[in-house]
């Protein structure tokens, strides 16, 4: 029997599930295997069990492989395992807190700064991360192509539009053949010069930055610039220079973004190994952003003048270019607002 090309691809592409992929599904989705394997006391899978209500636990393996056995306060456990101090309810703390809400032009496509527009990919991420601000948006409501092709069209009609960001959820959780598509399609609109990727992805499941992924990415005619998701020096484990390298190696520009987080990285010290690692791997420091009042991510939170102190001894201590800016988003205003 003759067997059909399409179906043929497809019994080899089950064959060879990319590692990336693998590892997305052996992620860690329950608290009690994740503080096993940390060697971590049990009282800690109670909080966990009645706290991850509206956003489950999801921690890849080779990420929690760097975190330190035993250690219930480690900075990258910190960020994932959710805490009984997610129920903590501040005043100031809601479901929208930058406006992302109102800054929306079409379903998918949010625009808040002038030339930029960010596109919302994809609801999914590789990591679940405890503090993060759309932890509540309603992805649900415009989850469809119709969505999407909209979005793109407004892009197209709309030629103010130089920079088009994707995010999401994270970009890089597609597969290639999409990506591959909405890059084709982006790059088909003349007056968009550059292409913004904000991902956590190389950080948290370096094995999908492939080979395969680079070269299709350096095929984009607007410049490409990828901003990554690095909190602490401690993330960026053996695996995660290998994808940034790969990444440079395509041409395409690298920074860095982080949350000041209280408990993982509130210390000018911290920082100061984050900007030098990232350095050495040729990304540069780009916003530390103070947190997104987010509700259950209260307990996070640096002042405003603690954060100026940590700043301030970056600034006494690195040169000018390694010095992330100190933001705050603010909805309404015309740029992230820097602080201090
Ligand atoms: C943060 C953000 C941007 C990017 O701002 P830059 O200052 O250019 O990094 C663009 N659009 C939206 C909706 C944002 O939230
Ligand atoms: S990777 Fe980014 S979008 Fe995804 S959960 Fe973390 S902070 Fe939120």
């Amino acid at each position: 029997m003759e067997i059909k090309r399409p179906m043929l691809a497809r019994t080899l592409a089950h064959c060879q599930t990319p590692t990336w992929k693998r590892e997305l599904a052996e992620a860690y989705r329950r608290p009690g295997e994740l503080i096993a394997h940390l060697s971590l006391d049990k009282r800690l899978l109670t909080d966990a069990l009645h706290s991850d209500a509206g956003l489950r636990m999801l921690v890849p393996r080779p990420y929690a492989a760097l975190m330190e056995p035993g250690n219930p306060t480690d900075p990258l456990l910190r960020q994932v395992l959710p805490a009984a101090d997610e129920s903590i309810d501040r005043p100031g703390f809601s479901i929208d807190p930058v406006g992302d809400l109102a800054a929306r032009r079409t379903p998918r496509l949010l625009q808040k700064y002038r030339g930029r527009a960010l596109l919302l990919v994809t609801s999914a991420c590789a990591v679940h991360c405890r503090y993060c601000f759309r932890r509540h948006f309603p992805y649900k409501d415009e989850n469809t192509a119709t969505a999407a092709s909209g979005a793109l069209a407004l892009i197209r009609r709309d030629e103010t539009i130089v920079e088009v960001i994707l995010s999401g959820g994270d970009p890089l959780i597609l597969d290639d053949e999409p990506l591959r598509g909405l890059i084709a399609h982006i790059s088909d609109i003349p007056h968009v010069r550059r292409i913004r990727i904000h991902t956590r992805v190389p950080v948290v499941l370096p094995s999908r930055v492939t080979a395969e992924l680079c070269e299709l990415l350096a095929d984009a005619r607007p410049k490409l610039v990828m901003v990554i998701h690095a909190n602490h020096p401690r993330e960026l484990g053996a695996a995660v220079p290998v994808a940034l390298s790969r990444v440079r190696t395509a041409g395409i520009a690298l920074l860095n973004q982080s949350v000041l987080l209280r408990g993982v990285n509130d210390r000018t010290q911290i920082l100061s190994e984050l900007s030098e690692a990232l350095f050495a791997n040729g990304v540069l420091p780009y916003y530390l952003h103070l947190l997104d009042r987010v509700q259950g991510a209260a307990y996070f939170e640096v002042d405003t003048a603690e954060a100026a102190r940590i700043i301030t001894g970056l600034r006494n201590s690195l040169p000018g270019y390694l010095v992330p800016r100190l933001v705050r988003e603010q909805a309404g205003f015309a740029y992230k607002t820097p602080v201090c």
